[in-house]
C-alpha cells in the first residue's frame, strides 16, 4: 500500500439503507481503524427499509428503532443518498469503480410462491404486497398521474368477509392482525390516510391461518403470538386436539423455550369460551392448503375458497399429506410463507438460495473472492430473524472487511468524491437527510391535521413535494 493510499479514507458505497444496510454504516463509523466515507444509497427517497415498509404501524416500539438509525445517517462520514436506484441511474459496474468497496445490503425483496394451482387468481396475494400496502410503501401506492390501477388490496380488502392467511411465521400474525382490526383500532398508528380509509369499508370477520405444522413448530415468537388473545371482540377459535403432542412435537417442546411459551399460550385459548364476538380467527394446525379455488371465467375468476389437506408429521419433522381433504371459504387469500432475494444486474447470486454467495459477509464471485465486494443482512442469510439480528450480522461483515484491510487486500484509492460527480454528470440529485428530515416533518404535520401523531405519505409525488424537490 502507498503513502498516499493509507491516507486516504476509504470510500464505501452500502446499497440499502435499511436496518442492515445503516447497521453496517454504523460498525464502519465505530470502529478506529481506518478512516472511511460511506454513502449509503436507497433507490426510494426515503431510508430505513423495512424498518418503515415491513414493521407492522402497531408495533410503534419496533419501528421507533427508526431514530437509532437516524443517528448512524447523520454521523460525520456517513451520507444517505436517497432516489438512487442501481441498475438504471448506474451499473454496478460504474459503482465500483466510484468508490473502493461495495456492501450489498438489499434485502430479499420478493415473496416465496406457495406452488399450487389457483395462486395467481384475482384475490389471491402474497404478504409482503399486503405488507407494502399496509405501510404504504411508493411501489403499491402510485401517483394518479401514472394511470394505473388501483393496488387490488384496496379492492379485496372492502369486498371479502372472509380471509385465508397462510403461513406460521411473524409476518402471517401481522397480516392478521391488520385484517382483523377495525380502523379505529389502527388509528393511532401512522398508517397512511388512504390505507386507513380503505380498512374503514373493510369486512373481514373470519379469518382463518393455515399452517402446515403443528403447534410445536410455527416460527412465532410468544410475544407477538400472545397479542392476538389482547384484542377486543375477537374469538380464537382451534381445536383442542391439534394442540396434543406426538412425540417429536414434546420433544420439540421440551427443547425449545419459544415453544414451550407458544402452547401455554395456545392453551390457555382452547379453554376460552366463544363469546359471540363479532370477528373470529380460526386457528388450523396440520393443515396445508393444495388448491386456491376460483369462480368465474378469464378475467372474471376470482378467489372463493381454498382446498386443504390434512398433514401429518414424518420421521425428518416435515409433514406429508393425509389425504384427508376440506375446504375454507375466502374472497381473500394472503400467502405469507416467506420472502426470497432477487437477484441485482452484475451481483452474483444464486437462485436456488435467493442470497448473494459469499463467506463470512465476502462475496464470492466467478469462484473466488472478489476483493471489493461485501453482502449482509438478508440478501447474505436470507430472510430470517428480527431487526436486531442484523446488527450482529452487519458486525460480521465489517470485521471481514477490516480484516482484508489489514492484510492488505483491500485498498483506498483516493476515490473520494467520484460517486458524487459521477451522479452530477448524469443529472442524477440524491435525496439527502435534510430532505427526509423535511419529509418527516410533513408526516408529522399531515397527522397533527387530523388528530394523529403522523400519517405516512404513500406516493412518491407526495415524498418528493415533501423534500422540496420539483422533478417529475
Ligand atoms: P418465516 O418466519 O420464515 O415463516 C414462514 C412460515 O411459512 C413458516 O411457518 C413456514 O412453515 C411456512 N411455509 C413456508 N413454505 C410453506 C408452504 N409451501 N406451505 C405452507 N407454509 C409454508 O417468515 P416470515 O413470517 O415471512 O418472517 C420473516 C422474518 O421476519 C422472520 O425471521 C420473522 O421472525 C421476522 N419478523 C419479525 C417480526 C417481529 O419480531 N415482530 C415481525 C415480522 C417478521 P415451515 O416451518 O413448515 O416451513
Amino acid at each position: 500500500m502507498s503513502a498516499s493510499a493509507e491516507q486516504s479514507p476509504l470510500t464505501v458505497a452500502i446499497i440499502g439503507a435499511g436496518p442492515s444496510g445503516i447497521y453496517a454504516a454504523e460498525a464502519l463509523s465505530q470502529q478506529s481503524e481506518v478512516a472511511v466515507q460511506i454513502a449509503v444509497i436507497d433507490r426510494l427517497p426515503v431510508p430505513f427499509g423495512l424498518v418503515r415498509y415491513g414493521v407492522a404501524p402497531d408495533h410503534p416500539s419496533i419501528r421507533s428503532i427508526r431514530h437509532t438509525l437516524e443517528r448512524t445517517l447523520e454521523k460525520s462520514g456517513v451520507r444517505f443518498f436517497g432516489d438512487v436506484t442501481i441498475g438504471r441511474d448506474l451499473s454496478i459496474a460504474e459503482l465500483r469503480d466510484t468508490v473502493d468497496a461495495v456492501i450489498y445490503a438489499y434485502g430479499a425483496g420478493s415473496a416465496k410462491p406457495l406452488g399450487i394451482p389457483g395462486e395467481e387468481l384475482f384475490g389471491s396475494m402474497a404478504a409482503p404486497e399486503f405488507v407494502a400496502w399496509y405501510c404504504g410503501h411508493p411501489d403499491v401506492h402510485p401517483d394518479i398521474d401514472l394511470v394505473r390501477p388501483p393496488a387490488i388490496v384496496e379492492v379485496l380488502i372492502t369486498e371479502a368477509s372472509q380471509a385465508v392467511v397462510v403461513g406460521a411465521g411473524n409476518v402471517a400474525l401481522d397480516v392478521v392482525r391488520v385484517l382483523i382490526k377495525s380502523s379505529s383500532e389502527l388509528a393511532d398508528t401512522d398508517m397512511a390516510d388512504e390505507v386507513l380509509d380503505s380498512l374503514a369499508g373493510k369486512r373481514v370477520n373470519d379469518v382463518h391461518l393455515l399452517m402446515r405444522r403443528g403447534p410445536a413448530y410455527t416460527a412465532f415468537t410468544t410475544k407477538e403470538l400472545r397479542e392476538l388473545g389482547q384484542i377486543e371482540d375477537l374469538d380464537i377459535i382451534l381445536d383442542p386436539a391439534t394442540l396434543d403432542l406426538d412425540p417429536s412435537s414434546q420433544a420439540v417442546a421440551d427443547l425449545d423455550k419459544i415453544t414451550a411459551r407458544n402452547l401455554v399460550v395456545l392453551r390457555e385459548w382452547a379453554t376460552r369460551a366463544p363469546t359471540g364476538a363479532s370477528r373470529r380467527l380460526h386457528l388450523h394446525f396440520w393443515t396445508k392448503p393444495t388448491r386456491i379455488l376460483g369462480e368465474g371465467e378469464g378475467d372474471q375468476a376470482r378467489v372463493r375458497g381454498v382446498e386443504t389437506e390434512r398433514t401429518a408429521i414424518v420421521a425428518d419433522g416435515s409433514v406429508s399429506g393425509t389425504g384427508e381433504m376440506n375446504a375454507v371459504p375466502a374472497q381473500l387469500v394472503v400467502r405469507s410463507v416467506g420472502y426470497h432475494g432477487v437477484a441485482m444486474p452484475g451481483v452474483p447470486f444464486d437462485e436456488s438460495t435467493g442470497r448473494v454467495p459469499h463467506a463470512d459477509g465476502r462475496v464470492i464471485r466467478d469462484g473466488g473472492f472478489s476483493v471489493d465486494e461485501y453482502a449482509t443482512g438478508w440478501i447474505k442469510r436470507g430472510p430470517t430473524g428480527v431487526i436486531g439480528t442484523n446488527k450482529s450480522d452487519a458486525v460480521e461483515t465489517v470485521t471481514s472487511m477490516l480484516t482484508d484491510i489489514a492484510a492488505g487486500a483491500l485498498v483506498a484509492h483516493s476515490r473520494v468524491g467520484a460517486l458524487d460527480r459521477l451522479l452530477a454528470e448524469r443529472g442524477i440529485h440524491p435525496l439527502d437527510m435534510p430532505a427526509w428530515h423535511r419529509i418527516d416533518a410533513a408526516e408529522i404535520e399531515r397527522g397533527l391535521s387530523h388528530g394523529r401523531l403522523r400519517t405516512t405519505l404513500a406516493h412518491r409525488s407526495d415524498l418528493l413535494a415533501a423534500a422540496g424537490d420539483d422533478r417529475p
